[in-house]
C-alpha cells in the first residue's frame, strides 16, 4: 500500500494557458490533481479538461501501461519489458546513425510535454545524437504566431502577462473561442467586465461563439476576410487619431508604407468585401480608439494604439 504522498505543484499540459495544479498520491494508489490556489495564472481554478487529468493516470482499464513491440508486419503488437523496449529501440537507432548519420533519424515528440521534458528531449536530439531533427505539433500549432510576432514586434515572444487583464480597459478578439479553448483566462476577463461596466470587447470572428455572446461588437466577417478587415479598422483608427504618433516615431519602422497601403482601400470596399456594415467597422474602431489599456487577443496595449498593435492587423 503507497504511503499519501504531499501534494507536488505542476502545471496542467492540455493547453497553452498553463493553469498551476498540486497533484497528490493517496494512500489506495490513485492520483487526486487540484488547481493550485498560490499560482499565479489560474488563482486555483482549472476548467473541465484540468479538473479529469486524473484520469488519465487512474484509469488503468483502456490506458496503454507498458510497451507493447510487434517484431514483424505479420505478428501481432506484444507486450514486452521496458529494458526490451529501450534495448531494441537504441539499437535501431544506432543501426541508422552509424550507417547515415546523426540527421538519418528524428524525435516527433508532443507540444503536452511540460517544460523539463522538452529539455531532456533537446539534450538527447541536440547533445547527444548531435541532430537538429527534433519537432512537435507545437510548430503547427504557433508558427504562424511566430511570423506575426517576428513582422510586428521584431521577434517571438509574447509582449504580455495575464496580470494586464484586469488592466485593460478593451480586449480585440480575432479569431478565437476562448471561452471555450482557453476558459480559466476567459472567466478573468468575464469577471473584470463584470465589475467594471466600461470595460469593452469586440470580436472579429465568421462563427457566433461564446466569447461573442459577451462581445460589445462582434464583427461577423467573411472566411478569410480578416486581413482586409484590419487594415480597415487602421485606416479608421489613423482617421480618428487613435494612434500612439511619439511611439510610432521612437519605436516603428515603415509607418508610411503602412498607411498608404490601409488607405489604398475605402472602408465601403473593406466593408462590402468583409460582408459586414461600414457603420459597424466605424463602432469598432471608436471602441478600440480611445480606451487608456487595450488588449488583443495575447497583444496587450496601453495608451491609445501603438504601432505594434496595428501592424499586427496586418499579419
Ligand atoms: S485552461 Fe484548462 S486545459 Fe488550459 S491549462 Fe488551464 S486547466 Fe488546463
Amino acid at each position: 500500500m503507497p504511503l499519501a504522498s504531499p501534494a507536488i505543484p505542476s502545471t496542467c499540459c492540455y493547453c497553452g494557458v498553463g493553469c498551476g495544479v498540486l497533484v497528490k498520491l493517496e494512500k489506495n494508489g490513485d492520483v487526486t490533481v487540484t488547481g493550485n490556489p498560490a499560482y499565479p495564472v489560474n488563482r486555483g481554478a482549472l476548467c473541465s479538461k484540468g479538473l479529469n487529468l486524473q484520469y488519465t493516470v487512474n484509469d488503468r482499464s483502456d490506458r496503454l501501461l507498458y510497451p507493447h513491440m510487434r517484431y514483424s508486419k505479420s505478428r501481432p503488437l506484444q507486450r514486452v519489458s521496458w529494458e526490451e523496449a529501450l534495448h531494441r529501440t537504441a539499437a535501431v537507432f544506432r543501426t541508422f546513425i552509424e550507417q547515415y548519420g546523426p540527421d538519418s533519424v528524428a524525435f516527433y515528440a508532443s507540444g503536452q510535454c511540460l517544460t523539463e521534458e522538452y529539455y531532456v528531449i533537446n539534450k538527447l536530439m541536440k547533445g547527444f545524437i548531435g541532430s537538429n531533427n527534433l519537432d512537435t505539433n507545437s510548430r503547427l500549432c504557433m508558427s504562424s504566431a511566430v511570423v506575426g510576432y517576428k513582422m510586428a514586434l521584431g521577434e517571438d515572444s509574447v509582449p504580455v502577462c495575464y496580470d494586464d487583464i484586469e488592466l485593460a480597459d478593451c480586449f480585440l478578439v480575432t479569431g478565437a473561442n476562448p471561452a471555450w479553448c482557453h476558459p480559466i483566462l476567459w472567466r478573468r476577463v468575464e469577471a473584470h467586465k463584470a465589475a467594471n461596466p466600461h470595460v469593452k470587447i469586440v470580436v472579429v470572428d465568421p462563427r457566433a461563439t461564446d466569447t461573442s455572446a459577451l462581445a460589445d461588437v462582434h464583427l461577423q466577417v467573411l472566411p478569410g476576410t480578416d486581413v482586409v478587415l484590419h487594415q480597415a479598422l487602421a485606416r479608421a483608427l489613423i482617421e480618428n487619431g487613435d494612434i500612439d504618433v511619439a511611439f510610432i516615431e521612437q519605436h516603428a519602422e515603415g509607418y508610411e508604407a503602412y498607411r498608404q497601403l490601409v488607405f489604398a482601400r475605402t472602408l465601403e470596399e473593406a466593408a462590402q468585401l468583409c460582408g459586414v456594415a461600414e457603420a459597424d467597422i466605424r463602432l469598432a474602431a471608436a471602441t478600440l480608439g480611445p480606451p487608456r489599456a487595450f488588449c488583443r487577443c495575447g497583444l496587450w496595449g496601453s495608451t491609445k494604439v501603438p504601432w505594434g498593435w496595428i501592424r499586427t492587423l496586418a499579419c
